[in-house]
């Protein structure tokens, strides 16, 4: 599934002006491809994840995922969209504290509609493929920051996404544990043919990613491939 944002501009009120968050800025992602996106804080990341999670609608200009003009959806649409095509990892991983791994998955398939059993079949291939299948059963302060990231990716993974955006995933780790996550990310981006949008400035990883885009004042400066 293709992302592709054609002169968006996002504003927010800033007293009696707007303040630019996003500002002509034009992307295409495609299928299987991981592309980091870098920036000083305040430059407009979280603003283009949420634009194209759509979580947050544009003043002007268009968002498509696939077919789909996600700017022409009314709530309830775009909700389902989100819900259907993508997923998000955060910066924390905001694991419930009282749910285990497995259950944090299965919560995120009960509140979909899923019935259990795929769910449950589903949800222990995901924490295998991030590592975890021998800590199904842990709780959060049971795991590493490191792990409990790799939960949020498995939980986002859940619902087949087409779309992943994941907003400075490392973060909160070193890096060694960092490099896990985003390699992680990287290798189930070209299995599953996913478009991953990932915030981040941890320069130290961009080896790792397909393209760099670089952003400053809310514009897209830069997009080049990943240095070797
Ligand atoms: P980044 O993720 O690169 O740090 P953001 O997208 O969060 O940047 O922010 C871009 C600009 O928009 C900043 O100037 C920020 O202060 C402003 N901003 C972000 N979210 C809001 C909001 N909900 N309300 C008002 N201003 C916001
Ligand atoms: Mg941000």
């Amino acid at each position: 599934m293709t992302l592709t944002l054609t002169d968006v501009r996002l504003t927010y009120p800033d007293g009696d002006r707007r303040l630019v968050a996003l500002n002509a800025v034009n992307l295409r992602i495609a299928p299987g491809e991981l592309v980091a996106v870098t920036g000083p804080s305040g430059s407009g990341k979280s603003s283009l994840l949420a634009v194209a999670g759509a979580l947050t609608s544009p003043e002007s200009g268009t968002v498509r995922i696939e077919d789909t003009d996600v700017t022409a959806l009314d709530q309830k649409g775009r909700d389902r969209l989100r819900r259907e095509r993508i997923g998000f990892v955060f910066q924390q991983a905001n694991l419930l504290a009282s749910l285990t791994a497995l259950d944090q998955l299965l919560l995120v398939a009960h509140l979909s509609g899923a019935s259990r059993r795929p769910a449950e079949a589903r949800a222990r291939q995901m924490l295998d493929r991030v590592d975890l299948g021998g800590k199904a059963h842990k709780r959060p302060h049971q795991l590493s920051g490191g792990e409990r990231q790799r939960v949020g990716v498995a939980r986002a993974l859940m619902g087949r996404p087409a779309l992943l955006l994941v907003d400075e995933p490392t973060s909160a780790l070193d890096h060694d544990r960092g490099e896990v996550v985003v390699a992680l990310l990287r290798d189930i981006t070209h299995e599953q043919q996913v478009a991953t949008v990932m915030v981040t400035h941890d320069l130290q990883y961009l080896h790792l990613a397909d393209r760099t885009v670089a952003m400053q004042d809310g514009r897209v400066i830069a997009t080049q491939p990943a240095p070797a």
